[in-house]
């Protein structure tokens, strides 16, 4: 079994170091408050006295931290330390910043991966984890093995940034729709709908996603700039947005968020495109 230092016990590196170790392989740990270490020592992993001990401790070094800085500022002083490791960064930070680190990497002899885990740590090593990686090929494939004990391991490319930004991505995704159901249930809540019958609700329509996007082809008509009605269209939304705005004026609630989102759909209708399908809102990203 390969030996694996993780640096960084936040909830992630915790879970990660877990289950690493009911994989059976051996853990070397370091985090900047040493007490956070304590149940996975418990658990069987060695902590590391210093950050160069934990790097000197294995070949490969997952780090799972608040962002890239975190790295920098751990391993800054540990340099001589990297040559011949393969750095995995599960942190999440901007793109830039990952390609920063890949090359920081490369220039002290270390391979660089980029990391980016999809599940919380509660899930981590389950049948539903996946996380994407990017950057040094060989690396992946070396210890692809070991990635997959984390969660299904999805490589997409020597680019260092295309995990971060497919991480980025589909927190984007993530961040809006939990902003949007927020507000939908203070909306109902203003009316006197509990929480929880609204969520019950809401979960029909959320299931539905997955089939509105695949059945259509949405994506292969996005990317051939074919923008044409699909029956959801620019102008009957911006209809649905305005009383959207509307209710949440008129039961006191806080109408910022329906107000950006209306300006997309009116935005579109300006540039005369209202009787375009709701993609077309994508180019208008594209071209702010
Ligand atoms: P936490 O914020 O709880 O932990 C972050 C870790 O970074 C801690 O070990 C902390 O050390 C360390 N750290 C931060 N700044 C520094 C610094 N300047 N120097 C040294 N150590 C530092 O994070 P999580 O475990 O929740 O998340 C880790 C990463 O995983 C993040 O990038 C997050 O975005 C990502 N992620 C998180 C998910 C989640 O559900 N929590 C899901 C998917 C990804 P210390 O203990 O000393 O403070």
């Amino acid at each position: 079994m390969t030996s694996t230092t993780v640096i960084g016990l936040g909830p992630m590196g915790q879970a990660m170091t877990r289950t690493l170790l009911a994989a059976g392989h051996s853990v070397t740990v370091w985090n900047r408050t040493p007490s956070r270490a304590d149940d996975v020592v418990a658990a069987g992993a060695v902590l590391a006295a210093t950050p160069t001990d934990a790097l000197e401790a294995s070949e490969l070094i997952l780090l799972s931290l608040t962002d890239y800085q975190a790295m920098w500022d751990i391993l800054g002083a540990s340099t001589g330390s990297l040559a011949g490791r393969t750095v995995v960064n599960l942190s999440s930070d901007t793109p830039d910043q990952t390609t920063k680190a890949a090359d920081w990497a490369a220039s002290y002899g270390a391979r660089f991966l980029t990391g980016g885990l999809m599940v919380p740590a509660v899930m981590i090593g389950t049948d539903h984890a996946y996380a994407y990686y990017s950057g040094d090929p060989e690396a992946f494939e070396t210890y692809r093995t070991t990635l997959a004990q984390l969660g299904d391991p999805r490589f997409l490319g020597a680019d260092p940034q295309r995990a971060q930004l497919m991480y980025q991505a589909n927190l984007d995704v993530f961040l809006a729709t939990m902003t949007g159901l927020a507000h939908a249930t203070a909306l109902v809540g203003a009316a006197g709908i509990p929480a929880q019958d609204f969520l019950a609700e809401v979960t029909q329509l959320l299931t539905g996603f997955p089939a509105m996007i695949a059945a259509d082809g949405v994506g292969a008509r996005i990317d051939a700039g074919d923008h044409r009605d699909d029956g959801a269209n620019i102008l009957m939304l911006k209809a649905t947005a305005d009383h959207i705005r509307g209710a949440s004026e008129a039961l006191g609630v806080d109408a910022a968020l329906p107000q950006v989102v209306q300006s997309y759909f009116r935005q579109a209708i300006d540039a005369g495109h209202g009787a375009d399908s709701w993609t077309r809102i994508v180019e208008l990203f594209r071209r702010p």
